[in-house]
Protein backbone atom coordinates (compact mmCIF):
# COMPACT_ATOMS: atom_id res chain seq x y z
CA UNK A 1 0.00 0.00 0.00
CA UNK A 2 1.34 3.40 -0.92
CA UNK A 3 2.04 5.96 1.92
CA UNK A 4 -0.71 8.54 2.67
CA UNK A 5 1.61 11.41 1.63
CA UNK A 6 5.28 10.54 -0.18
CA UNK A 7 7.80 13.98 -0.52
CA UNK A 8 11.08 13.05 -2.33
CA UNK A 9 13.54 15.39 -2.62
CA UNK A 10 11.67 18.80 -2.14
CA UNK A 11 14.08 21.54 -2.49
CA UNK A 12 13.28 24.97 -2.36
CA UNK A 13 15.30 28.30 -2.97
CA UNK A 14 14.46 31.99 -1.57
CA UNK A 15 16.92 33.93 -3.48
CA UNK A 16 19.68 32.56 -2.89
CA UNK A 17 18.23 30.88 0.47
CA UNK A 18 18.25 27.26 0.65
CA UNK A 19 15.35 26.63 2.51
CA UNK A 20 14.84 23.24 1.86
CA UNK A 21 17.52 21.12 0.49
CA UNK A 22 16.54 17.47 -0.88
CA UNK A 23 13.80 16.42 1.91
CA UNK A 24 12.22 13.11 1.81
CA UNK A 25 9.31 12.60 3.83
CA UNK A 26 6.19 10.29 4.42
CA UNK A 27 3.22 9.80 6.27
CA UNK A 28 1.56 6.21 6.27
CA UNK A 29 -2.41 5.88 6.98
CA UNK A 30 -3.53 6.53 10.08
CA UNK A 31 0.02 7.54 11.03
CA UNK A 32 0.78 10.64 13.62
CA UNK A 33 3.90 11.86 12.23
CA UNK A 34 5.64 15.11 13.75
CA UNK A 35 8.05 17.39 11.91
CA UNK A 36 10.29 19.68 13.90
CA UNK A 37 13.48 22.06 13.80
CA UNK A 38 14.28 24.96 15.25
CA UNK A 39 13.56 28.33 13.85
CA UNK A 40 14.02 28.50 10.16
CA UNK A 41 14.78 24.90 10.04
CA UNK A 42 12.44 24.96 6.95
CA UNK A 43 8.86 23.33 8.43
CA UNK A 44 6.57 26.29 7.59
CA UNK A 45 8.16 25.75 3.87
CA UNK A 46 8.13 22.07 3.92
CA UNK A 47 4.43 22.12 5.08
CA UNK A 48 3.49 24.52 2.26
CA UNK A 49 5.01 22.47 -0.40
CA UNK A 50 2.96 19.57 0.68
CA UNK A 51 -0.13 21.80 0.38
CA UNK A 52 0.10 23.66 -2.94
CA UNK A 53 0.69 26.71 -1.41
CA UNK A 54 4.38 26.71 -2.50
CA UNK A 55 5.49 24.97 -5.81
CA UNK A 56 8.82 23.29 -4.89
CA UNK A 57 12.11 23.94 -7.06
CA UNK A 58 12.62 19.93 -6.99
CA UNK A 59 10.87 16.80 -5.89
CA UNK A 60 8.11 15.28 -6.18
CA UNK A 61 4.32 15.23 -3.72
CA UNK A 62 2.22 12.07 -3.63
CA UNK A 63 -0.58 11.72 -2.15
CA UNK A 64 -2.20 8.16 -2.09
CA UNK A 65 0.11 7.11 -5.13
CA UNK A 66 -0.69 10.17 -7.22
CA UNK A 67 1.61 12.40 -8.37
CA UNK A 68 0.10 15.54 -7.55
CA UNK A 69 3.49 18.42 -7.36
CA UNK A 70 1.64 20.08 -10.32
CA UNK A 71 -1.64 20.52 -8.64
CA UNK A 72 -2.49 24.11 -6.95
CA UNK A 73 -3.71 24.14 -3.67
CA UNK A 74 -7.80 23.54 -3.96
CA UNK A 75 -7.35 20.33 -6.05
CA UNK A 76 -4.70 18.90 -3.83
CA UNK A 77 -7.44 19.80 -0.65
CA UNK A 78 -9.92 17.88 -3.06
CA UNK A 79 -7.92 15.13 -3.31
CA UNK A 80 -7.71 14.58 0.50
CA UNK A 81 -4.80 16.92 2.20
CA UNK A 82 -6.59 18.80 4.51
CA UNK A 83 -5.03 21.68 6.85
CA UNK A 84 -5.94 23.73 9.73
CA UNK A 85 -4.49 27.51 9.87
CA UNK A 86 -2.99 29.04 13.46
CA UNK A 87 -6.10 31.43 13.45
CA UNK A 88 -9.46 31.47 11.87
CA UNK A 89 -9.19 33.58 9.10
CA UNK A 90 -13.32 34.70 8.49
CA UNK A 91 -15.11 37.08 10.15
CA UNK A 92 -15.46 36.97 13.64
CA UNK A 93 -19.04 37.53 14.31
CA UNK A 94 -19.84 33.74 11.34
CA UNK A 95 -20.80 31.41 14.19
CA UNK A 96 -18.86 28.28 14.29
CA UNK A 97 -21.47 26.26 11.70
CA UNK A 98 -21.33 28.82 9.55
CA UNK A 99 -17.68 28.40 9.85
CA UNK A 100 -17.95 24.82 9.11
CA UNK A 101 -20.29 25.54 6.44
CA UNK A 102 -18.18 27.19 4.76
CA UNK A 103 -15.72 24.42 3.98
CA UNK A 104 -18.74 22.48 3.42
CA UNK A 105 -19.88 24.11 0.38
CA UNK A 106 -16.40 24.86 -1.20
CA UNK A 107 -15.95 21.14 -0.96
CA UNK A 108 -19.19 21.30 -3.30
CA UNK A 109 -18.58 24.29 -5.11
CA UNK A 110 -21.72 25.84 -4.58
CA UNK A 111 -20.51 28.67 -2.68
CA UNK A 112 -24.02 29.65 -1.42
CA UNK A 113 -23.20 30.84 1.85
CA UNK A 114 -22.27 34.11 0.85
CA UNK A 115 -25.65 34.55 -0.22
CA UNK A 116 -26.81 32.70 3.08
CA UNK A 117 -25.21 35.44 4.89
CA UNK A 118 -26.67 38.00 3.12
CA UNK A 119 -29.94 36.72 4.00
CA UNK A 120 -30.61 35.10 0.01
CA UNK A 121 -30.85 31.43 1.24
CA UNK A 122 -30.13 29.08 4.12
CA UNK A 123 -28.38 25.87 4.53
CA UNK A 124 -29.99 22.75 3.51
CA UNK A 125 -30.84 20.14 6.40
CA UNK A 126 -28.70 17.47 5.56
CA UNK A 127 -26.01 20.46 5.26
CA UNK A 128 -26.92 21.56 8.78
CA UNK A 129 -26.69 18.02 9.92
CA UNK A 130 -23.56 17.50 8.42
CA UNK A 131 -21.72 20.41 10.12
CA UNK A 132 -23.50 19.04 13.54
CA UNK A 133 -22.16 15.75 13.10
CA UNK A 134 -18.20 17.34 13.25
CA UNK A 135 -19.45 19.68 15.55
CA UNK A 136 -20.30 16.86 18.13
CA UNK A 137 -17.63 14.94 17.45
CA UNK A 138 -15.02 18.19 18.86
CA UNK A 139 -17.41 18.61 21.72
CA UNK A 140 -18.49 21.61 20.42
CA UNK A 141 -21.95 20.93 19.92
CA UNK A 142 -23.42 23.57 22.04
CA UNK A 143 -21.45 26.64 20.45
CA UNK A 144 -22.78 25.76 17.17
CA UNK A 145 -24.31 29.02 17.27
CA UNK A 146 -22.00 30.93 18.98
CA UNK A 147 -20.37 34.15 16.76
CA UNK A 148 -16.29 32.65 16.70
CA UNK A 149 -15.36 35.56 18.09
CA UNK A 150 -16.61 34.60 21.56
CA UNK A 151 -14.31 31.65 21.88
CA UNK A 152 -11.11 30.83 22.98
CA UNK A 153 -8.16 30.30 21.69
CA UNK A 154 -8.55 26.38 22.30
CA UNK A 155 -12.36 26.22 20.90
CA UNK A 156 -11.00 28.21 17.85
CA UNK A 157 -8.59 25.51 16.89
CA UNK A 158 -11.06 23.03 17.70
CA UNK A 159 -13.27 24.76 14.92
CA UNK A 160 -10.45 25.27 12.68
CA UNK A 161 -10.06 20.96 12.81
CA UNK A 162 -13.53 21.03 12.00
CA UNK A 163 -13.47 23.08 9.42
CA UNK A 164 -10.90 20.93 8.39
CA UNK A 165 -13.12 17.36 8.86
CA UNK A 166 -15.62 18.90 6.40
CA UNK A 167 -13.57 17.61 3.11
CA UNK A 168 -13.36 14.08 4.98
CA UNK A 169 -8.74 14.52 4.41
CA UNK A 170 -6.99 11.50 3.60
CA UNK A 171 -3.78 13.68 5.82
CA UNK A 172 -4.72 16.65 8.54
CA UNK A 173 -2.09 19.00 8.57
CA UNK A 174 -1.33 20.58 11.22
CA UNK A 175 0.34 23.93 12.19
CA UNK A 176 1.67 24.70 15.23
CA UNK A 177 -1.75 24.00 16.99
CA UNK A 178 -0.53 24.42 19.87
CA UNK A 179 0.78 28.19 19.28
CA UNK A 180 -0.92 30.76 22.12
CA UNK A 181 -2.16 27.60 24.24
CA UNK A 182 -1.39 26.93 27.94
CA UNK A 183 -0.52 23.54 28.93
CA UNK A 184 -3.72 22.05 30.00
CA UNK A 185 -5.49 23.29 26.67
CA UNK A 186 -3.02 21.83 24.86
CA UNK A 187 -3.24 18.49 26.55
CA UNK A 188 -7.26 18.59 25.87
CA UNK A 189 -6.74 19.29 22.41
CA UNK A 190 -4.37 16.90 22.09
CA UNK A 191 -6.71 14.48 23.74
CA UNK A 192 -9.73 15.29 21.21
CA UNK A 193 -7.40 15.24 18.21
CA UNK A 194 -6.63 11.76 19.13
CA UNK A 195 -10.10 10.91 19.59
CA UNK A 196 -11.36 12.23 16.23
CA UNK A 197 -8.24 10.83 14.42
CA UNK A 198 -9.56 7.28 16.12
CA UNK A 199 -12.98 7.31 14.60
CA UNK A 200 -12.19 9.06 11.81
CA UNK A 201 -9.18 7.33 10.69
CA UNK A 202 -7.12 10.28 8.64
CA UNK A 203 -3.36 10.13 8.85
CA UNK A 204 -1.85 13.58 10.66
CA UNK A 205 1.59 15.54 10.28
CA UNK A 206 1.84 17.87 13.04
CA UNK A 207 4.44 20.87 12.70
CA UNK A 208 5.28 21.78 16.16
CA UNK A 209 7.64 24.23 18.23
CA UNK A 210 6.48 22.18 21.35
CA UNK A 211 8.48 19.45 21.16
CA UNK A 212 6.63 18.06 24.58
CA UNK A 213 3.44 17.65 22.11
CA UNK A 214 5.13 16.16 19.89
CA UNK A 215 6.80 13.73 22.34
CA UNK A 216 3.26 12.67 23.56
CA UNK A 217 1.39 13.00 20.32
CA UNK A 218 3.25 11.56 17.43
CA UNK A 219 5.22 8.45 17.07
CA UNK A 220 7.57 9.03 14.49
CA UNK A 221 9.12 11.89 13.78
CA UNK A 222 10.94 14.25 11.64
CA UNK A 223 13.71 16.85 12.71
CA UNK A 224 14.82 19.32 9.85
CA UNK A 225 17.81 21.55 10.54
CA UNK A 226 18.99 24.02 8.61
CA UNK A 227 17.03 22.98 5.67
CA UNK A 228 17.91 19.50 5.57
CA UNK A 229 16.86 16.49 7.45
CA UNK A 230 18.96 15.68 10.07
CA UNK A 231 17.35 12.78 11.99
CA UNK A 232 13.90 10.71 11.71
CA UNK A 233 12.35 7.63 13.50
CA UNK A 234 10.37 6.55 16.24
CA UNK A 235 9.58 9.56 18.27
CA UNK A 236 10.87 8.71 21.64
CA UNK A 237 14.66 7.54 20.11
CA UNK A 238 14.75 10.91 18.12
CA UNK A 239 13.83 12.68 21.20
CA UNK A 240 17.00 11.13 22.64
CA UNK A 241 19.60 11.43 20.43
CA UNK A 242 22.69 13.53 19.76
CA UNK A 243 21.15 15.19 17.28
CA UNK A 244 17.90 16.46 18.43
CA UNK A 245 20.12 17.79 21.58
CA UNK A 246 22.56 19.47 19.44
CA UNK A 247 19.77 20.93 16.71
CA UNK A 248 17.97 22.48 19.94
CA UNK A 249 20.59 23.53 22.17
CA UNK A 250 23.71 23.89 19.76
CA UNK A 251 26.21 23.68 22.26
CA UNK A 252 26.93 19.96 22.50
CA UNK A 253 29.65 18.76 20.14
CA UNK A 254 28.53 16.66 17.55
CA UNK A 255 31.65 14.84 17.26
CA UNK A 256 31.39 13.12 21.29
CA UNK A 257 27.87 12.31 20.85
CA UNK A 258 28.26 10.60 17.42
CA UNK A 259 28.42 7.26 19.44
CA UNK A 260 25.17 7.44 21.05
CA UNK A 261 23.13 7.61 17.94
CA UNK A 262 22.85 5.90 14.42
CA UNK A 263 21.41 8.69 12.88
CA UNK A 264 22.27 10.97 10.80
CA UNK A 265 25.73 11.35 12.27
CA UNK A 266 24.88 14.44 14.69
CA UNK A 267 26.20 17.17 12.61
CA UNK A 268 23.60 19.36 12.24
CA UNK A 269 23.13 20.77 8.50
CA UNK A 270 24.78 18.21 6.84
CA UNK A 271 23.76 15.12 7.67
CA UNK A 272 21.12 13.19 5.83
CA UNK A 273 17.85 10.98 6.82
CA UNK A 274 18.39 8.48 9.21
CA UNK A 275 16.28 5.60 8.15
CA UNK A 276 13.45 4.94 10.17
CA UNK A 277 13.94 1.84 11.26
CA UNK A 278 17.77 2.11 12.01
CA UNK A 279 16.93 4.70 14.90
CA UNK A 280 17.22 2.49 17.75
CA UNK A 281 20.18 0.28 17.95
CA UNK A 282 22.61 -1.02 20.78
CA UNK A 283 24.59 1.48 21.45
CA UNK A 284 21.77 4.14 21.09
CA UNK A 285 20.90 6.21 24.59
CA UNK A 286 17.39 4.73 25.70
CA UNK A 287 14.82 7.47 25.11
CA UNK A 288 15.05 9.58 28.39
CA UNK A 289 11.85 9.41 30.77
CA UNK A 290 10.83 12.74 30.14
CA UNK A 291 13.28 13.99 27.49
CA UNK A 292 10.84 16.97 25.99
CA UNK A 293 10.99 19.03 28.99
CA UNK A 294 14.57 19.04 28.81
CA UNK A 295 14.73 19.62 25.21
CA UNK A 296 12.07 22.48 24.70
CA UNK A 297 13.33 24.51 22.43
CA UNK A 298 13.13 28.80 23.84
CA UNK A 299 10.62 29.49 21.44
CA UNK A 300 7.90 26.99 22.70
CA UNK A 301 8.31 29.17 26.21
CA UNK A 302 7.24 32.00 24.47
CA UNK A 303 3.76 30.47 22.58
CA UNK A 304 4.51 32.73 19.89
CA UNK A 305 2.65 32.53 16.87
CA UNK A 306 5.33 31.53 14.13
CA UNK A 307 5.83 34.63 12.39
CA UNK A 308 6.52 32.53 8.79
P1 LIG B 1 9.85 28.93 12.35
O1 LIG B 1 9.82 27.77 13.28
O2 LIG B 1 10.59 30.10 12.89
O3 LIG B 1 8.49 29.27 11.78
P2 LIG B 1 10.50 27.32 10.07
O4 LIG B 1 11.20 26.08 10.47
O5 LIG B 1 9.06 27.23 9.76
O6 LIG B 1 10.77 28.46 11.11
P3 LIG B 1 10.72 28.55 7.50
O7 LIG B 1 9.79 29.66 7.86
O8 LIG B 1 10.24 27.52 6.58
O9 LIG B 1 11.31 27.87 8.79
O10 LIG B 1 12.03 29.25 6.88
C1 LIG B 1 13.13 28.51 6.37
C2 LIG B 1 14.12 29.49 5.76
O11 LIG B 1 13.56 30.05 4.59
C3 LIG B 1 14.48 30.64 6.68
O12 LIG B 1 15.83 30.98 6.46
C4 LIG B 1 13.57 31.74 6.20
O13 LIG B 1 14.12 33.00 6.47
C5 LIG B 1 13.51 31.46 4.72
N1 LIG B 1 12.24 31.88 4.11
C6 LIG B 1 11.01 31.37 4.37
N2 LIG B 1 10.08 31.96 3.61
C7 LIG B 1 10.74 32.87 2.85
C8 LIG B 1 10.34 33.80 1.85
N3 LIG B 1 9.05 33.93 1.47
N4 LIG B 1 11.28 34.58 1.29
C9 LIG B 1 12.58 34.47 1.64
N5 LIG B 1 13.03 33.59 2.58
C10 LIG B 1 12.13 32.81 3.17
Amino acid sequence: MSPVIAATGITKRFSGIVALDGVDLSVEEGERVGLIGPNGAGKTTFFNCLLGVLRADEGTVELDGRDVTGLPVHQRARLGIGRTFQRIELFPDTTVREHLLIAERTKRRTGRLWKDLVGLGRPRPDEIAQCDEVLDLLGLGALADEPIERLSLGQGRLVEVGRALMTDPKLLLLDEPSSGLDRSETAALAETLGEVQAERGFAILLVEHDVELVASFTTRCYLLDFGRLIAEGPTATLMASAEMRHAYLGDLDPATDAGESDGAGGDAGAGTGAPADAAPSDTAEPPAADPPEALEPPAAATDEESSS
